[in-house]
């Protein structure tokens, strides 16, 4: 059973359903919905976070969340979906309905609603909730993470590049057998045995000085953190590397992390029981879990044009 006190959930004032606030007891989908029966469902993690200073709450890159949400429902074949100015408009007119001052997290949802088989089009419903989640504990721990032998999906399967429910049972299982083992998370290989992604988030090596980050035909999401980590890298100057990644250059690495929205750049301290590098938090890692900070936060100037404040008026 939830602890109530410590679920987030009795923080959320509203929720969203096609664009109509409402508490989230009220918030139902129907059994027939093909979204739950045949998990035609994509969505977005978000994350918010909130600048004491400037009594400020900035969105994450929360265009280019809504691009890859649009990306996603374009592959799928979703029709007559609502616009991206209006899912917008939503997702922050449900952040001040709920008057957060503290970092948040915020799940977008699109969906076939009502009913019919696995291949129909529309009706799409959207979903908008947010709720308190502060950075993990891990940001500064690290993790201990295990080469799976779950496959990762393949993109003329089941494309990882949709952010689509469906997708995530590849994550679950991996995760699952990942926790059963000792390990903190897990790292999955493609067909072709080449270094992939974790069940929720992309990985970056760091070999003598160089970060190496599988391709984006890899099987990954196109990470919106890797991105953005890519781009903090140019401006750093620090030489990348996008391309196929050997499940044994995981085990010769000086420094591992895992980077997604939920993760933010999360230190990883060793694959299958070997030590990246010394098994601690490394330099370059700790370098761009700092640099991340202050550009979530809104205090740098050269990445503002990736936060979206709230309650600026
Ligand atoms: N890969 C997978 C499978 C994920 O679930 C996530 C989290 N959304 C990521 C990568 C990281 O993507 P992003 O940085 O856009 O959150």
């Amino acid at each position: 059973m939830t602890n109530i006190s410590n679920d987030p959930r009795s923080k959320i004032k509203v929720v969203t359903m096609n664009g109509n606030l409402m508490p989230l007891n009220e918030a139902k989908v129907s059994i027939t919905a093909p979204g739950l029966s045949y998990a035609a469902l994509v969505f977005e993690g978000i994350r918010a976070y909130w600048n004491e200073k400037d009594k400020e709450l900035f969105v994450f890159r929360l265009d280019d969340h809504l691009k890859r949400f649009a990306n996603s429902m374009k592959i799928l074949k979703f029709e007559k979906t609502p616009s991206l100015d209006l899912i917008k408009k939503q997702i922050i007119e449900n952040i001040l309905a709920n008057d957060y001052k503290e970092d948040i997290y915020i799940r977008l949802q699109g969906y076939i609603d009502d009913w019919g088989e696995m291949a129909i089009r529309s009706p799409v419903s959207t979903s908008i909730v947010s709720y308190p989640r502060p950075r993990s504990i891990d940001f500064n721990k690290g993790k201990n993470f295990t080469v799976s032998s779950w496959q990762r999906l393949d993109d003329n399967a089941s494309p990882p590049r949709v952010k689509a429910s469906a997708n995530y049972l590849n994550s679950r299982l991996a995760s699952i057998q990942a926790r059963e083992s000792g390990y903190d998370g897990a790292i999955l290989l493609t067909s072709n045995g080449k270094v992939s992604e974790g069940p929720g988030g992309c990985i970056f090596l760091i070999r003598e000085g160089v970060i190496i980050t599988p391709s984006v035909s890899s099987g990954i999401l196109e990470s919106i953190t890797r991105d953005s980590v890519l781009k903090i890298a140019k401006e750093k100057k620090i030489r990348v590397e996008s391309r196929d990644v050997d499940r044994t250059e995981l085990y010769i690495a000086d420094e591992i992390f895992y980077c997604g929205t939920g993760q933010e750049i999360m230190p990883i301290l060793s694959v299958d029981k070997i030590l990246a590098g010394e098994g601690k938090v490394g330099n370059v890692t700790a370098l761009f879990q700092k640099k991340y900070t202050e550009i979530v936060r809104g205090k740098t100037k050269n990445f503002n044009f990736w936060i979206t404040p709230i309650y600026f008026k």
